[in-house]
């Protein structure tokens, strides 16, 4: 199969890509879910003319002449608290006192602070005019009945939970969060803790790593398998999990070897393989697949390195899609590079791991070790790391120069992005 470009497997994989399903989900489980129906107002907010602060309720007209030199006296009629309705119109030359949150009587138009008043016997003695609308909140003036108070589509928050409460919403529909079977293959590795005579063996990582890159991405993932180097454990494993599964991710087994039988197995078992191999560094041989309606399979490559990126530049996105949201993709962002970079081929592009800095005056600038560029080392991706994008044709990238990264994870001198 000929090798694409990134650009090219990035749109293959999101192309047609629908959201999986609607669920419905109490308000208080809702923090992080995307909305998948408006919810709309039944009622304005406020619903009647409230005042903001304690203090007087007045016609803003008997105020006019009202100052320093010319204190006026309004006759106080009556007391509105919050949640009880006025009992008394306000005709002119009364005032009430109103509280916080109360509404404020029909005839009245502003209501004057406590803290600027005087008090003479049954009189409020009034020292200067006030505008008409003053510490009073309109009817309305959150939103209006039928307004979409928060659009389908949305990311659910702090802010967007408490509209919803507003408009008395116990329950939402949001996207269903896909299912994500991990199978890793190798007959070298081995769980933590399990132990095997001589050297040749290795930890699984891969599969701890992807339980961190699924949470990441907001997938739950159904279950992690770990296959021997056998073509047809690999064939069935892989078919029980595309059919419970809404993608299965695969590390290993998809390269050159003699004992590469992920690639080989899953078109036999009625994937269709949309590509397999990108024009990148690392994780060329990565494959993708679709199978039946609305089911996909990663084959990552097994090196760690490899299977992390194959999945932030892939299935980070279709998980994304999946899932409802409207951005899918990992944050892009200019750096500045502090230290020289330089390869000796590029035919391909590169994500070159970089550690990050950012600081509001000088921005983001990246470091990249030159040493730890291997596939294998995942040394290279812990702590404040991104991925430098170096395209094809390109051999140097000098220190001072501008360059792309794509931020992969938080970077902690400034909290969560990611
Ligand atoms: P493969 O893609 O199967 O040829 O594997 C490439 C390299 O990645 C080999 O050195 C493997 O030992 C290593 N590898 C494969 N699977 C894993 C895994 N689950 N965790 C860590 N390393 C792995
Ligand atoms: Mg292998």
């Amino acid at each position: 199969m000929e090798l694409i470009s990134i650009q090219e497997a990035i749109q293959l994989v999101k192309a047609g890509v629908e959201p999986i399903g609607v669920e419905r989900i109490l308000l208080s489980a809702a923090y992080g879910r995307v909305l998948a129906n408006d919810i709309a107002a039944k009622m304005n907010h406020p619903e009647v003319k409230i005042s903001a602060v304690d203090g007087y309720a007045v016609k803003s007209d008997d105020l006019t002449l009202a100052a320093e030199k010319n204190f006026l006296k309004l006759r106080l009629t009556d007391t509105v608290r919050a949640g009880r309705m006025p009992k008394k119109v306000l005709n002119n030359g009364d005032t009430q006192l109103v509280f916080t949150g109360a509404p404020i009587p029909d005839g009245s138009d502003a209501v004057v602070m406590r803290e600027e008043i005087a008090i003479s016997g049954k009189n409020i003695v009034f020292k200067r005019a006030i505008s008409s609308g003053k510490n009073v909140r309109d009817i309305g003036e959150d939103f209006e009945a039928g307004e979409v108070v928060v659009p389908k589509g949305t990311r659910m928050g702090a802010a967007e939970i408490g509209m919803a409460a507003e408009v008395d919403r116990s329950y939402l529909f949001v996207y269903r969060i896909p299912t994500v079977s991990i199978v890793s293959t190798g007959d070298e590795l081995l769980d933590l803790g399990d132990t095997q005579p001589g050297k040749s063996a290795i930890r699984d990582s891969n599969s701890y790593t992807l339980t961190g890159l699924l949470k990441q991405a907001g997938a739950d993932f159904v279950i992690c398998k770990r296959l021997k180097d056998d073509r047809k454990s690999t064939a069935e494993t892989i078919k029980t999990e595309l059919n419970r599964s809404d993608v299965v991710i695969t590390t290993g087994g998809v390269s050159a070897g003699n004992y590469d039988f992920v690639k080989e197995v899953v078109p036999e078992i009625g994937v269709d393989i949309v590509f397999h191999g990108v024009l990148q560094k690392p994780g060329k041989p990565i494959l993708f697949g679709r199978y039946g309606e609305n089911r996909y399979i990663f084959g990552l490559p097994g090196f760690p390195v490899s299977s992390a990126v194959g999945f932030l530049l892939y299935a980070y996105p279709l998980i994304k899609k999946l899932a409802g949201f409207k951005n899918t993709d990992l944050p892009r962002v200019k750096a500045t590079l502090d230290e020289d970079f330089c390869r000796k081929k590029a035919k391909r592009e590169e994500l070159a791991r970089v550690k990050v800095t950012y600081n509001l005056n000088e921005g983001f600038h990246a470091v990249p070790d030159l040493k730890m560029q291997g596939s294998g080392i995942l040394t290279g991706l812990v702590g404040d790391a991104a991925l430098m994008d170096v395209p094809v044709g390109v051999n140097n990238i000098k220190k001072g120069d501008t360059v792309t990264i794509i931020l992969i994870k938080p970077i902690s001198s400034f909290g969560e992005i990611a």
